[in-house]
């Protein structure tokens, strides 16, 4: 096979010019191409006008070395490359029996999100027979518990948007993009694994794939029941409250019911969330530092002013879908404001899962045709900011997690104390005065919003820095998006779980720093941020275990 990329058309060209356009481009003969697919699809809109589609494309050919050879040095048309994913080996047949007799003992999986799932998955595909542990329910009673926050105002602490079957990504835009770089190929085996249990098979062609809310949901159980079907299980409702070490080895976990598990391999995909057990981890001397994180506001716009923005007279065509934006702006203050999580045509959603707190997030479904757009418009944060002593040493990893419970009680308390949301106009908030009446734009967090001044200096819903920065990179993003700083955009408060606030540090092993066979993975081990970084290193953490059970040498 052989790769076109960068193969441009106009974005209202019929289907039947694509053949064409590649024969034109290879200077072949119609009958020497045996065919081709679309391996990925973008656009170019910098001309609104004039948006083009860009396409990757791998084409059969009935002399392929020749095409080749005449295009040598055209970086445009090249070999196709092998992206099928390669198992680093299979567990013996009699694994299991050993695992019985008390040989090896089977690894364990702490957590089920992204993380979690892709790591059980590949153990399970190796033969290794992983247990996963997590504390949240499965997906469809968490479903329901999640609407109880926000239809009802009543949170289920270990049941929630954070926790529970499918992570944290459960009820989320789906978005399936990540900047990692993946020399191996290993977000195609995420995105085929998801194809296979039940995702749009355009998620492995178009440039920006994502799933929506719905979706997920029925996914999660398919690769659920999959690892089950290799003799992996999954056990729900099961907190893990602390981990056996000895000897700078971790050999197995307790849970909350009392329950003891001996492993000798644990995978730690916590999430961002898991505060209590961030706590428990440091005070066994599991080693982690503080890092840097955002915090911000969320920002709802109509998702129709994005569109025209983003695509002139384009706005609305199917193929392009609802618009997306990605900003930033330095502020003269010296702090960076970016926009975070955009959800197109989505919902805010109540994300706390402490009780009389407030956390804002965004989703969406599929489609993406509810009328707001909405995104995260936050301030990057050091550890030295949020430091709760004055002392200047190393920060405690667990500041930070301080430093966002402060923030998010704050909201409850400038919301309605029944976890509605402190929310503001964005006229009013570059004025510095408190909004009394809702303008054009409807805002979509539910239970609902509060009114109030976000940015007065008393209300400190976000330190006086991040107010001033946002202030500022409002009316900026203007000239990037006409209509953005409108007066009627709302705000609503506070995103502060952007990422993890700590490092679960490990080495190039995968392993802890100081606990052998303990695997801190995924992003609240702060080594991914969003569903598809998150998998991919579930992924490669899973390897490693893999070869330690194995006994392999892993390349790299
Ligand atoms: P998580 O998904 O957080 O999973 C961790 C799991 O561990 C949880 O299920 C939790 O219950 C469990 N757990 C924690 N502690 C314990 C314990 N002690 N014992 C047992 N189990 C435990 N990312 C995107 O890429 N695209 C998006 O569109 C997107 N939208 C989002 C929308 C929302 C509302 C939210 C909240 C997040 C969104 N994200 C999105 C971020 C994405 O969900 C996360 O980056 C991703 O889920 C991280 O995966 P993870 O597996 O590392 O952690």
């Amino acid at each position: 096979m052989l790769r076109i990329t960068e193969l441009r058309l106009p974005l209202d060209h019929p289907e039947e010019a694509l053949r064409p356009a590649v024969v034109q481009r290879l200077g072949i003969a119609d009958a020497a191409l045996q065919s081709f697919t679309v391996f990925k699809r973008s656009y170019d809109a910098r001309k609104k006008s004039a948006i083009q589609l860009i396409y990757t494309l791998d084409c059969a050919l009935a002399d392929e070395a020749a095409v080749l050879a005449r295009f040598q040095g055209d970086p445009h048309i090249r070999p196709t490359p092998d992206t099928r994913y390669k198992f680093l080996g299979h567990a013996p047949a009699d694994f299991a029996a050993h695992v019985h007799e008390g040989g090896e003992k089977r690894p364990l999986v702490i957590g089920f999100g992204p993380c979690g799932i892709f790591a059980a998955l590949i153990l399970a595909q190796m033969g290794l027979r992983p247990i996963v542990l997590e504390r949240g329910k499965e997906v469809r009673q968490r479903t329901q518990d999640t609407w109880g926050l926000w239809r009802r105002r009543e949170l289920n602490p270990e049941s929630n948007v954070q926790f529970g079957e499918g992570g944290a990504g459960t009820f989320s835009d789906g978005k399936l993009y990540s900047q990692i770089s993946d020399p191996r190929h290993l977000t195609r085996k995420v995105l085929t694994e998801f194809v296979k249990a039940g995702a749009p098979e355009e998620i492995l062609f178009v440039s920006k794939p994502h799933i929506g809310t719905f979706r997920l949901v029925s996914m999660v159980e398919k690769i659920r029941a999959d690892i089950e079907a290799l003799g992996g299980e999954i056990r729900f409702q099961q907190r893990v409250i602390d981990l056996h070490i000895d000897g700078g080895q971790v050999r197995g976990v307790t849970l909350a019911s009392g329950e003891q598990i001996d492993s000798e391999h644990v995978v730690l995909a916590l999430g961002h969330s898991a505060r209590d057990t961030f706590a428990m981890l440091q005070q066994r001397g599991v080693y982690m530092e503080a890092k840097p994180f955002s915090v911000g506001f969320r920002i709802e716009h109509p998702q129709s002013l994005i569109d025209k923005a983003r695509f002139g007279p384009n706005a609305g065509n199917p193929i392009l879908g609802a618009a997306d934006y990605k900003l930033v702006h330095h502020a003269k203050n010296g702090r960076s404001v970016y926009s975070f999580c955009m959800c197109p045509g989505g919902t805010v959603v109540a994300a706390t899962s402490e009780p009389e707190r407030v956390v804002t997030n965004g989703m969406s479904q599929y489609s993406r045709n509810e009328r707001n757009a909405n995104a995260g418009i936050v301030v990057g944060i050091s550890p030295q900011d949020y430091r709760q002593d004055p002392g200047d040493g190393p920060v405690n990893p667990l500041d930070g997690i301080a430093f966002q419970r402060q923030l998010e009680s704050r909201a409850f308390t400038l919301g309605d104390r029944a976890y509605g949301a402190p929310g503001q106009l964005v006229g009013d908030f570059i004025k510095g005065q408190a909004s009394k009446v809702l303008g054009r734009v409807e805002p979509s967090y539910k239970p609902g919003v509060h009114l109030t001044d976000l940015g007065a200096p008393g209300n400190e819903s976000l330190p006086d820095y991040a107010i001033h920065a946002i202030r500022e990179a409002l009316p900026a993003f203007e000239r990037q998006i006409k209509g953005f700083s409108m007066p009627d955009a709302v705000l609503t408060g506070v995103e502060t779980r952007t990422s993890s606030p700590l490092r679960i540090t490990r080495g190039r092993d995968y392993q802890s720093l100081n606990v052998k066979g303990l695997y801190p993975a995924g992003e609240g081990a702060g080594y991914a941020g969003g569903i598809m970084s998150a998998g991919v290193d579930g992924i490669e953490v899973a390897e490693a275990v893999g070869a330690s059970l194995l006994k392999l040498q892993r390349a790299g």
